[in-house]
């Protein structure tokens, strides 16, 4: 511990005298001295950024909110028992769930790319703003695949949010839904056809971005792999849409799984690949700031949050 300097002990003298003369003024009155601080309500960070290599990746919360009766959208084949005693064991309630949607930015030094735009607009921008960046400085957008929570922030007031951008988006996934008569991808999507690129599994987006095949959650659901300097992480959009009931247990059928054998078979291989590889991966509705590593674990995996691994500097 340093020695107090006599400037700072006269200063503690001086507040000292103050908190006398205050208490002084307080006597008598049946009043506090001192106000309460007034409540601020619930506060939570919409950004978190981290390095990767030369990447700087920045998982951006674009909105969150409680919903009611989870089982009807993670548990459709299991009794609500096994659902109850699940969630129990790992501390969450069963009458509720925090729904998270996550977009993720990648600045390669190059350009700024960002996967997928949330609900709407207002919460996509107030993330990305909160961040450091406006939506002119995007350069590519890519689509992990074509649910509403991921397409939503595209058009703002009728005109592209990123003005801009160039997008990227699945083959598969976008010859599915452009001939869906989807009324949100007929009004996100489908206007800025001209500026999108078409890719399937394997492709390069950019150097360092690779799309992976991710089928089953929606007919081309796409997952990508980041690599930069020998580090990886992998996006892997809604392979899981929750971390204990869908990602601790695969075969657990989620509504919104198009195709739900599929989408279980795909979590069995993602995951196995993470657990074997002790690759770091970004859910988009994993709990924010949404990153984390798994571990086989029965039949199942476990989900292991991330907590300082990318905030080290060289030792
Ligand atoms: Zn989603």
């Amino acid at each position: 511990m340093p020695v107090l300097s006599p400037s700072l002990s006269r200063r503690h003298a001086l507040l000292a005298g103050a908190a006398a003369s205050l208490a002084a003024a307080g006597a008598g009155t049946s009043r506090p001295a001192r106000a309460a601080a007034a409540m601020t309500g619930p506060a939570f960070p919409n950004y978190n950024r981290f390095r990767l290599g030369g990447f700087e990746v920045t998982a951006l919360l674009a909105g969150t909110r409680t919903v009611p009766n989870p089982q009807e959208t993670f548990g459709l084949n299991v009794s609500a028992d096994e659902f109850e005693s699940v969630s129990e064991a790992n501390f969450i309630p069963t009458d509720r769930a925090q729904f998270f949607f996550t977009p993720t930015l990648v600045n390669t030094g190059a350009e700024l790319v960002l996967f997928d735009t949330g609900v709407n607009a207002d919460g996509m921008l107030a993330a990305l703003e909160a961040a450091g960046h406006t939506a002119e400085e995007v350069d590519v957008v890519v689509l992990t695949h074509m649910h509403g929570d991921h397409i939503g922030g595209l058009m703002h007031n009728g005109s592209p949010t990123f003005g801009n951008a160039r997008y990227v988006a699945g083959s598969i996934e976008h010859e599915h839904w452009r001939s869906a008569g989807n009324e949100q991808f007929d009004a996100n999507v489908r206007p800025l056809e001209d500026q999108t690129t078409l890719i399937n599994g394997g492709d390069s987006v950019l150097s360092g971005i690779t799309a992976m095949e991710a089928f089953g959650h929606t007919p081309g659901h796409m997952a990508f792999m980041l690599e930069s300097e020998g580090e990886q992480l992998v996006l892997i959009a809604d392979t899981a849409n929750h971390y204990v009931w869908s990602l601790a247990h695969p075969d657990w059928e989620v509504r919104f799984d198009m195709d739900k054998q599929a989408a279980a078979q795909t979590r069995r291989e993602m995951f196995g690949m993470l657990a074997a590889d002790r690759i770091p991966f970004i859910g988009y509705h994993m709990p924010f700031p949404a990153r984390g590593y798994v571990e086989s674990n029965g039949d199942g995996f476990r989900y292991v949050p991330a907590s300082y691994q990318m905030m080290m500097d060289e030792a």
